[in-house]
């Protein structure tokens, strides 16, 4: 199958890109790289009235924050564009059009008051759903009920009117899904559904199917939801004569609530507050932002880790891969049939692995991009810093906090008084603060000898006085080890802190 693989990934723009559909862009890509094919972003934009602002740029940010890289798009074109359903409009027609003329689809007159009518008597004489299907159509207005004559009529007066499938009354429908094996579905379950619409425009179903044979794609892996279109998208193919050419099939499984059941939404990510979207967006309505992974300080390859391991399994035990080692390790066979429970701490743990391999350099630029970012000090200084504490940080946002004694000297409150008084700091912190001042030149070597020195003269123990001028250096009990946090702070604003501190105890310490 190799070189000829074609896959796409074919999101509709009606909101921000879901890390669920970031996973199955993901699948694509790896399918496609893995077989050498190649990879199609094709926008599905048929139902005009879900449109959302800026959704389309969103995917196709979101697609290069993660390095998912495509061959054709609608940005990039390609042999088979224009990739933006809703400038293909013209295509769609004519198989509309064959497929009534080969008897496989039939004009529906019905207002949208008349489905509404035949809905709710439908409800009152107690069936809960309501589908056009090889009953319904029978006393519908359609060309299957209406005199030829008076179908050309309402035809000929622009009378409004859809397109629907005619679906077989007694048939199984079986497709291979190479995730799921075989499936079969009887077609007394399938409605005929809408493939051209009132307004002119190609339903999903018929857009997606004309696409998928135009565009010449051999493989169609998407998301579990859409499964149950299957069987009319396979009917579509052997309606319009194209069996031969019809795509396999792999549906993913769903990414399920934290909790295990139900599909991942948005709410959960509110409730639980981790991003559900790889990057912020805005409403345009509301105004309301949401922040993605990026902004909430993942890193694109963590992210691409999490997600692929989020359905799929590797061979071994490995659970680091880089994009470039999935591609080598990708199969369709390790994707799992059931859900896959989402665990942010998961996605933390994965993005620490991927923090701890980034330099302090790369760290401080990332953190550069978020508003909390310690203005006013050297980028040398702020990669030291990262440097120092990425092993404990799982987020660049972390960095904020962890970072903050580094930036902000710490404000000695009560209570870390009392706790120095315990140690009767004041006692040796003098003879300290000189030793440190008189280091010249000032090194990490010179220093760490200083302080055996220190340690050795006073005969006081390296475990009760680091903790102490941890906390007078940086207020905070835990955290990098001293020697680190001295020469990086340097000579200077290390003694600037200890002397400040050192104000602070006096009066209590000649009581
Ligand atoms: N436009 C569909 C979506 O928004 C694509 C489904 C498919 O890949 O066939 O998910």
């Amino acid at each position: 199958m190799d070189s000829h693989v074609r896959v796409r990934f074919a999101p509709s723009p009606t909101g921000p890109l879901h890390i669920g559909g970031v996973r199955t862009a993901l699948y694509n890509y790896l399918f496609a790289r893995k077989h050498q094919g190649r990879l199609i972003l094709r926008i599905e934009d048929t139902d005009q009235n879900r449109l959302v602002a800026g959704a389309e740029a969103y995917i196709i940010e979101s697609l290069r924050w993660c390095g998912l890289s495509y061959d054709e798009g609608p940005d990039i074109g390609g042999p088979y564009g224009p990739y933006r359903q809703s400038e293909r409009l013209s295509l769609y027609r004519q198989y509309a059009d064959q497929l009534v003329a080969r008897g496989h689809a039939y004009y529906a007159f019905d207002s949208a008051q008349e489905l509404e009518e035949m809905r709710q008597r439908q409800a009152r004489a107690g069936s809960d759903s309501f589908q056009y299907d090889a009953v319904m159509r029978r006393v519908m207005k359609n060309s299957l009920t209406l005199s030829t004559a008076e179908v050309q009529q309402r035809l000929a007066s622009g009378a409004p009117y859809v397109i629907r499938a005619l679906i077989p009354e007694d048939i199984e429908v079986r497709f291979t899904d190479l995730i799921r094996g075989e499936v079969v579905v009887h077609s007394r379950q399938l409605d005929d559904k809408v493939l051209f619409k009132s307004d002119g425009w190609p339903t999903y179903h018929l857009a997606n199917v004309v696409d998928d044979y135009l565009m010449k794609v051999t493989h169609v892996i998407r998301g579990e939801e859409w499964l149950s279109s299957t069987p009319l998208h396979v009917l579509l193919y052997r309606f319009l004569g194209w069996e031969q050419h019809m795509p396999h099939f792999a549906h993913l499984p769903l990414i399920l609530k934290p909790e295990g059941t139900g599909k991942l939404s948005k709410r959960d990510g509110d409730k639980w507050g981790f991003p559900v979207f790889p990057l912020a967006w805005t409403d345009p309505e509301t105004g309301q932002i949401t922040l993605g992974y990026r902004e909430r300080g993942f890193l694109p390859e963590a992210v691409i880790n999490f997600l692929a391991l989020l359905g799929w399994h590797p061979t071994g035990n490995q659970e680091l891969f880089e994009l470039y080692e999935l591609v080598h390790d990708f199969s369709l066979e390790h994707i799992h049939k059931g859900g896959a429970r989402f665990d942010f701490d998961k996605a933390r743990w994965f993005n620490h692995e991927y923090l701890k391999r980034r330099s302090g350099e790369e760290l401080a630029a990332l953190w550069a991009q978020r508003p909390s970012y310690p203005h006013g000090f050297s980028r040398t200084y702020v990669a030291q810093v990262c440097e120092l504490l990425k092993h404990r940080c799982s987020l660049i946002e972390e960095f904020d906090e962890v970072g903050r004694p580094f930036f902000e000297r710490p404000v000695l409150t009560a209570e870390l008084k009392n706790k120095l008084h315990e140690h009767q700091a004041a006692v040796w912190l003098t003879a300290f603060i000189e030793a440190l001042m008189a280091l010249e030149p000032f090194s990490k070597e010179a220093l760490e000898h200083m302080m055996k020195s220190f340690l050795k003269n006073s005969g006081l123990k390296a475990g009760s006085i680091f903790p102490v001028l941890r906390l007078l250096i940086l207020g905070v009990e835990q955290g990098p080890s001293v020697v680190d946090a001295i020469s990086i702070l340097g000579k200077e604003e290390t003694g600037a802190r200890l002397q400040h501190a050192q104000k602070m105890l006096q009066p209590v310490a000649e009581n």
